[in-house]
């Protein structure tokens, strides 16, 4: 037996690496061991997220969106230019640099909160043991006092349609095409299958995404996805809504999508198929047997509302467990884990978890929609603001979309906070701090928002639920 930690993380994603800082910020002995492997071997700590998700997804966002509107923007504001270009490669290359100088990042980190790093793959062992393998093979055993357990999720495959790692590709692989596929196909119309598509679409491939549901973003609120689909649609995204993939073959470099629809069976050809149905929890060989860890029916490793499972000082986090898939989300429960273990006060206020898609127009949210409102059976006044009306967002060239309030009839409460149209993402940051200080409509209404700010279609948007906006005429 070889040293002994009082909190080993297994998985460092940004659920595992927060709770590995904040339990050495608490005074606390900690390692985090991470196994994730990069393309070319080398080893990262930052998990899907910082590697192969949120951060590089965003990075090509923003040089496309870029390339978008120098295109199609840039002569209403009178600068031409002429023989507009772009580079793939060159676009990969600022999205490595900046996954790198973060995934480092957290090397420094952990040194300033003292805690260990360790690359291999982790195993809870019975008795708070973790095994680590390195990647020479090599075994120790570590003992902890607590366990944390945060080791993911990983993408799901569609049986009729399998990774074949070239033609047909989850979103790892959709984020690093060397060159802009003519056709493209997205299975799933969900959040990462938009803003993957919206990536391509922008750099010039004719994208069509199918989704098995009739309903578009059916977690969002009805009013917003109903104006977002209108502006992808616009934008040539083809998203074909009650087409439920049933087989993808590559025949001679193409790819031959069937898929059924209300009209009956359909085909489609492309040259790259991406599938984004989803992601599952990543459990293998995580659990050793006899840990007392155990997972519900859809993989996900059971735990209370404070993330403990059944095993004594054992604790799981983010994707591998219930809730919304987020980094966010994860980052917070790490965060709370490691201050429980330190026998601090913390707790995560699930019904206030902001979501964004960050196509273009963003969406963002957070609490109920309007449709969860109205089917809870308490009546609600609701107050939308729309950017067309926005100094700002004229100013920007950016007036699709709305701010939107849904807030409680009898004492005004905020519910739910829906947006979409420019950097709803960040402005969505005001509603969540309103939210978790349970504020009302009142309180938006009463807090002076800087003219001329995007931040003021949610002050209008609070005045017009109670049917007092300024800007915009109220109905
Ligand atoms: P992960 O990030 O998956 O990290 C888990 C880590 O644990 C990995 O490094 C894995 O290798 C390691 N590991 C697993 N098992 C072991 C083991 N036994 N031993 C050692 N190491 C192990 N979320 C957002 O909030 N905003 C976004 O904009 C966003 N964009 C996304 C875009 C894409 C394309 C994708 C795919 C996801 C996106 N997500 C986004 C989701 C986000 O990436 C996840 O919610 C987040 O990464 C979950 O964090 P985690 O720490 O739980 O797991
Ligand atoms: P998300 O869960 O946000 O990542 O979105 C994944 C989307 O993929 C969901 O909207 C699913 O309805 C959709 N989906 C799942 N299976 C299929 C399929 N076989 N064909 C088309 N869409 C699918």
């Amino acid at each position: 037996m070889s040293e002994a930690f009082d909190v080993i993380v297994i998985g460092g994603g940004p659920a595992g690496y927060p709770a590995a800082i904040r339990a050495g910020q608490n005074g606390l002995k900690v390692a985090c061991i991470d196994e994730w492997r990069n393309r070319d071997g080398s080893h990262a700590f930052g998990g899907t997220c910082l590697n192969a998700g949120c951060i590089p997804s965003k990075a090509l966002l923003e040089s496309s969106e870029l390339l978008h509107r120098a295109r199609e923007e840039f002569a209403t504001h009178g600068i031409r230019l002429a023989g507009i270009e772009f580079d793939v490669a060159q676009m990969h290359k600022r999205k490595s640099g900046i996954v790198k100088a973060s995934t480092q990042g957290i090397l420094a980190l952990f040194k300033g909160a003292k805690v260990t790093p360790f690359a291999g793959h982790g195993r809870l062992l019975p008795g708070r043991k973790v095994e680590l393998t390195a990647s020479d093979g090599a075994r120790t055993v570590y003992e902890a006092r607590h366990v944390v357990l945060a080791s993911g999720s990983t993408p799901m495959e569609l049986r009729s349609a399998p990774f074949d790692g070239g033609s047909i590709v989850d979103s790892w692989g959709a984020l690093d095409f060397e060159t802009v596929p003519r056709r493209l196909g997205v299975i799933g119309a969900g959040v990462i299958g938009l803003e993957l598509g919206s990536v391509w679409r922008r750099l010039g491939a004719e994208v069509v995404m199918l989704e098995a549901l009739e309903a578009f973003l059916p977690m969002a609120d009805q009013q917003v996805a109903k104006e977002a689909l209108r502006a992808f649609r616009k934008q040539g995204l083809d998203i074909r809504l009650g087409a439920k993939v049933t087989g993808a073959s590559v025949v001679a470099g193409a790819v031959s999508v069937q898929y059924s629809d209300a009209a009956g069976a359909q085909s489609l050809e492309v040259d790259r198929l991406v599938v984004a149905i989803g992601r599952r929890p990543f459990t293998a060989e995580l659990l050793a047997d006899g840990t007392g860890v155990t997972l519900d029916e859809r993989g996900f490793i059971t735990v209370d509302a404070e993330c403990r499972t059944g095993a004594e000082n054992v604790w799981a986090v983010g994707d591998c467990v219930r809730g919304p898939m987020l980094a966010h989300k994860g980052k917070e429960e790490g965060l709370m884990v490691a201050d429980l273990i330190a026998g601090r006060y913390a707790e995560v206020n699930y019904k206030v978890i902001p979501s964004v898609i960050y196509t273009a127009p963003e969406i963002a949210w957070v609490g109920q929609t309007e449709e969860q409102v109205k089917a809870s059976g308490r009546a609600c006044k609701v107050g939308v603001f729309p950017f067309l009306a926005s100094g700002r967002a004229r100013a920007m060239e950016s007036t699709l979309g709305f701010a939107k309030i849904v807030a409680a009839q009898d004492d005004d409460e905020l519910l739910g906070v829906h947006i979409v149209g420019p950097m709803a993402g960040e402005l969505i940051a005001e509603a969540v701090l309103a939210m978790e200080y349970s504020a009302s409509t009142e309180d938006l209404q009463r807090t002076i928002h800087a003219h001329p700010t995007l931040s003021e279609a949610l002050h209008e948007a609070a005045l017009a639920a109670d049917k007092r906006a300024i800007d915009f005429p109220n109905r």
